[in-house]
């Protein structure tokens, strides 16, 4: 099933790292720029993921033993301290995921590297070193974030769904080459969980054990063909006290089987850049971005 198979440290059968996308309320201040302070229920409920859900999250990381990473908008990490101390107290890793869930792909490449280096000055104000890693917003990877990416020294990224084990990505601009750690549609907990009239977004939610279904079975796969399991989960979703006790519940099992890395992601994206540096393990390589022009121009309308 898994043409080239990475070799996990210490025997693992596979790597796992849960990410918690703390969004808080960003969401609502970029839709609504002007009005958006007006919501309050809305942002309640997405307050929530900094007041309550990680401070949950991070006990229940604490009591078994395992360090994980979270993304983080700078603008929240300005408006919640609190969280991003409680998140580093343990030893978990924050990365970066925008100034304030700003679409990259929208934006032009000189604006694009202007909030990209302010949400690095925040990270280095607060955390006292520079992130290793970046998630794009709504998984926006632009043309040119790889190489804004590489000139900033970012150690990896993991906005991209190319794979289902670690990857290089390597820059037709520089040949500059980053590791990048995929996930999917499919373990985010959007499409389980939310449903917002504020951000049309509506999903019929589901049952705490149903949704974590496909978590569950996306991780028994992982184990068996020994790739990455790399969750996209959000506080104020995944967070809420019944979906975040059956995932505990799971948690609990997953780290008793002893043959499962959990690991932060910086040190997945460690390890990877270490085996291939030896010469023990050689990723797959492509070449970002794709295509360097529009395709579609030049083709025949549809009608
Ligand atoms: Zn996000």
């Amino acid at each position: 099933m898994i043409q080239n198979p990475i070799p996990w440290p210490n025997g693992a059968r596979c790597a796992a790292c849960l990410t918690f996308d703390m969004d808080a309320d960003s969401l609502i201040h970029l839709d609504f720029p002007t009005s958006g302070h007006e919501r309050v229920s809305a942002i309640s409920w997405l307050r929530y993921g900094p007041t309550v859900a990680i401070p949950r999250i991070v006990e229940t990381y604490r009591r078994l033993g395992i360090r994980q990473t979270f993304f983080v908008p700078a603008w929240c990490m300005e408006q919640y301290p609190d969280a991003v101390e409680t998140i580093l107290k343990d030893g978990n890793e924050i990365g970066h995921h925008s100034y304030i869930h700003e679409n990259p792909v929208e934006q032009t490449r000189d604006d694009q590297a202007h909030w990209l280096d302010a949400g690095i000055d925040v990270h280095v104000r607060m955390t006292g070193r520079k992130p290793r890693g970046y998630r794009a917003p709504l998984y926006n990877f632009s043309a040119s974030t790889l190489d804004l990416l590489l000139e900033r020294g970012f150690a990896y990224d993991t906005s991209l769904m190319g794979d289902d084990i670690p990857y290089l990505l390597e820059s037709r601009e520089t040949g500059g080459r980053l590791v990048e750690l995929p996930t999917h549609w499919g373990l985010d907990d959007w499409p389980q969980w939310v449903q917002t009239f504020d951000l049309d977004y509506k999903m019929p939610i589901r049952s705490p054990s149903s949704g974590f279904q496909i978590y569950a079975e996306e991780f028994e796969a992982a184990y068996r063909y020994g790739t990455l399991w790399v969750p996209v989960l959000h506080p104020f979703a995944t967070g809420r006290l019944a979906r975040w006790h059956v995932f505990s519940e799971f948690l609990e099992k997953a780290v008793a089987r002893g043959d499962v890395w959990f690991a932060p992601m910086e040190e997945i994206a460690a390890h990877v850049k270490a085996v291939t540096d030896s010469g023990e393990y050689t990723p797959r390589l492509e070449l970002l971005p794709q295509y360097t022009a529009p395709i579609g121009r030049a083709l025949p309308r549809r009608r």
